[in-house]
């Protein structure tokens, strides 16, 4: 069997849940759905949660309420899940794509501020992805949204679980994107969450994700369907529960291989910067060997991902956004995504640390 590169953990807590909601009849948005927000909200302790159908509108739908709209610019990395960079052009925005750190692949703050030097009349937002579940550099990244005077939103679609100096990822923007989609730390099926302290926000992002409704048939805006189902929030609830074992066992898997590629002559463990808790939604590896660390792997029976092998400036999809991000390209070329999440048995992180410990330089 090979070791597969995700996982989602469903059990009885989950069929628990659900059969309880099922049986219910809360099928779609209510009850469940509040207790869910309101679990998220409270684990990163931010005052308002909104769910919604992914995290795709999740950060469509905090783009939109922090008023970004056509012709608005968005500084965000070119190195990430593609949904990061198409959440800003369904607010009509072009994304503005600024370089990565080559270490720890996220946004590299000296190049925002170039990206935003390079934009006549600024930008007007500031979208950070925690990579593989690293928190991004936020304290930087904070300095230059306040110095021009714009929102700094969290996509932490990887980083459920993660921190920064103790400060919980979700709580460290002025809007904080979650996916729950199956392959995540955690997960509802499809789903996804913004969180927030502004209450404001959060108000437009609730009338947003519900046909733009300020009371019984009367809707202020045009908004869209972006509602959690009950269903998905049940298996939620118990997932969050769950949260902390799930990052506990991650970080456990991660540090076995650290060790062993400790000094390894050609493969370079990802980053763990003192200060930060990374939730290893990816253990991702550099190497410039990567295609034949991929088959060496293979070999030995153990699935591997590359996340992603195309920047979103090289997607066909963003022809028209030009980028100057030779880390985020050398990066597509040299990383490498091992399994690391917490349904391996011990017997098979034993064997993708010794896939990485055989491979040869
Ligand atoms: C998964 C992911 C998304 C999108 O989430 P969906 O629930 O799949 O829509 C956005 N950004 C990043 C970084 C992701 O990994």
């Amino acid at each position: 069997m090979t070791v597969s590169i995700a996982d989602p953990q469903i059990g009885v807590a989950e069929l628990d849940r659900l059969l309880d909601t099922a049986v219910s009849g809360q099928l779609a948005d209510g009850p469940n759905v509040r207790a869910f927000e309101a679990a998220v909200a409270d684990y990163c302790g931010v005052s308002h949660g909104v769910a919604t159908t992914n995290g795709t509108t999740a950060l469509h739908a905090a783009l939109h309420a922090l008023g970004i709209g056509p012709g608005d610019r968005v500084v965000t990395t070119p190195f990430s899940f593609v949904a990061t960079a198409n959440a800003i052009r369904l607010c009509g925005a072009p994304p503005v794509l600024a370089d990565v750190d080559p270490e720890t692949l996220n946004l590299d703050p000296t190049a925002v501020r170039a990206a935003i030097d390079g934009c006549d009349g600024g930008v007007d937002a500031i979208l950070a992805v925690h990579l593989y579940g690293l928190p991004a550099p936020m304290t930087a990244l904070r300095a230059i949204a306040d110095e021009h005077d714009v929102p700094l939103v969290e996509d932490a679609a990887q980083a459920h679980g993660a921190s920064l100096r103790g400060e919980p990822v979700g709580s460290l923007g002025d809007a904080a994107c979650f996916s729950f989609y199956p392959t995540k730390n955690m997960t509802t099926g499809e789903g996804g969450m913004v969180l927030t302290d502004d209450t404001a926000l959060a108000e437009r992002l609730r009338r947003f994700v519900n046909h733009g409704r300020t009371d019984a048939y009367v809707h202020g805006e045009v908004g869209q369907n972006y509602r959690l189902t009950g269903l998905g929030a049940a298996i939620g609830q118990a997932q969050i529960d769950r949260l902390d074992d799930f990052v506990a066992v991650r970080r456990r898997n991660a540090a076995r291989y650290d060790e062993v590629l400790d000094d390894h002559p050609s493969v370079s463990a990802p980053p763990d910067p003192t200060g930060s808790r990374h939730a290893y939604h990816q253990y991702t590896v550099q190497t410039d060997r990567r295609d034949t660390l991929r088959e060496h792997l293979a070999d030995e029976g153990i699935g591997t991902g590359v996340y992603y092998p195309r920047p979103i400036h090289r997607q066909p999809a963003y022809a028209d956004v030009s980028a100057t991000a030779p880390n985020a390209e050398r990066a597509a070329d040299r990383v490498l995504s091992v399994p690391v999440h917490p349904a391996l048995s011990r017997d098979e992180v034993d064997r993708v640390a010794d896939g990485l410990a055989g491979f040869e330089a």
